[in-house]
């Protein structure tokens, strides 16, 4: 069993590393004082990620993304992770269903988005419709040659910079026939309805939109009518993954300042780094990461190279967040305790992780849906995934 990660692979990591130092890191306190970064930064920061080659990421080549495997892109994401107020979402990643769009429709929405021209959103979640999507209410009815849309959609992330949304609606208010539509954000009865604010800081906005009688064409059906619950999927199984790998990130840089900061505080004529209080609480940290990444990149090895097929994945995706998320949550309380006061302290990174991290066990399936799409894998072929090892 080799699981060393390759040359190529190792030169990717020093370059994340390296933009995550240069480029994200020094954002980090503007964005945390200012509650997002001025236009200047941004366009600076975006014009760091094409030089560095970090685009689309996750699109193949041919559809101008960077073509970078499963392995590579955690490899990547854990490096980005590290930085504070979800500056890793500053190198965009077009949502993956995009991959399904047609020739014209990659040509409108996937190349451009790709080039950093266009940027998407996804919007499943609602009112009434959020672990459980088939509740959702946004209805799609056919009206001659246009497809007529009605809904309400929450926490659209990264909405406020989109031009266009991935809308996941019901063809005639029916679960069955649940399809996702290409939005462009400036046509007629898009409207923005208000912008809620979070706990924690995020480089972007998560606001709610209305779609009111949007009329778009035969063609804004991303795959199918009645696939949208299967692009969605695919959707999730990707960010799952790859909160997986921030997660992890953000946890070794939490367990990184905590190391520093209790070798130099002294306290009661000693470093607190020399009470074993303190030593095991950083030991725990320790093991605790080591457990999330393993798992993480035996998974990320397994889809990249290791020929999972796309249930083994979804299932595999689940137990990754849960493990990841749920480690860097306690992960992170650890290292504001052990912080003390300053730890308390919006301007300490280890605050920020802690307040950040903690949407990391709700959002893209909360820790109990999670735990439900283990349970229902342990139920249909048993404790394998999980449990055996890939062959
Ligand atoms: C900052 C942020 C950004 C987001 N970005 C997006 C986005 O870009 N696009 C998007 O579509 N959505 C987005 N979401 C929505 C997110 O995915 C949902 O909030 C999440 O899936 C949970 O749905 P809910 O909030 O409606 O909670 P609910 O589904 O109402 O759940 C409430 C509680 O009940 C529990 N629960 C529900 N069902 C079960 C069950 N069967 N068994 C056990 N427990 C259960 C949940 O685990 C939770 O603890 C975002 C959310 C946040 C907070």
């Amino acid at each position: 069993m080799d699981i060393r990660l390759t040359p190529e692979d190792l030169e990717l990591q020093e370059r994340a590393r390296e933009f995550t130092e240069r480029v994200l890191i020094p954002l980090e306190r503007e964005c945390e004082e200012h509650d997002g970064l001025s236009e200047e930064s941004f366009a600076t920061a975006k014009q760091a990620v094409l030089d560095t080659g970090f685009n689309a990421i996750n699109h193949v080549e041919r559809d101008g993304g960077r073509g970078f495997d499963v392995l590579q892109q955690i490899v990547v994401e854990e490096q980005w992770g590290r930085a504070t107020g979800a500056l890793w979402d500053i190198p965009w990643r077009p949502s993956i269903p995009l991959a399904k769009a047609t020739a014209d429709q990659k040509e409108r929405y996937l190349l451009p988005a790709c080039r950093g021209e266009r940027r998407d959103a996804y919007a499943i979640t609602e009112e009434h419709a959020g672990s459980d999507p088939s509740m959702v209410r946004t209805t799609a009815r056919r009206d001659g040659d246009a497809w007529v849309l009605d809904g309400t959609k929450w926490h659209v992330t990264s909405g406020d910079v989109a031009d266009f949304f991935l809308v996941h609606a019901h063809v005639d208010a029916d679960p069955a026939k649940a399809t996702v539509f290409l939005v462009d954000k400036d046509l007629p009865g898009v409207r923005l309805v208000r912008t809620p604010k979070y706990s924690h800081t995020f480089v972007f906005e998560h606001p709610i939109f209305a779609f009111e009688g949007v009329r778009v064409g035969l063609d804004a059906v991303l795959g199918e009518v009645g696939a949208g619950y299967e692009l969605t999927k695919d959707w999730f199984v990707e960010e799952r993954i790859m909160i997986g790998a921030r997660t992890v990130g953000a946890a070794t840089r939490a367990l990184d300042l905590s190391l520093d900061f209790a070798k130099e505080r002294v306290q009661f004529g000693g470093p607190i780094v020399g009470f074993q209080a303190v030593e095991f609480m950083l030991a725990d940290m320790a093991a605790q990461i080591m457990a999330a990444k393993s798992m993480l990149y035996r998974v990320g090895w397994q889809a990249a190279r290791g020929g999972a097929d796309g249930k083994e994945l979804h299932a595999l995706a689940s137990a990754v967040k849960l493990v990841c998320s749920e480690t860097a949550g306690r992960v992170a309380d650890a290292a504001v305790q052990i912080h003390g006061g300053r730890g308390y302290m919006r301007e300490q990174p280890v605050e920020r992780l802690w307040r950040e991290l903690r949407v990391d066990r709700i959002w893209e399936g909360t820790s109990e849906i999670q735990r439900m799409v283990i349970g229902n894998e342990l139920r249909k072929r048993g404790h394998e995934a999980y449990t055996g090892w890939p062959s």
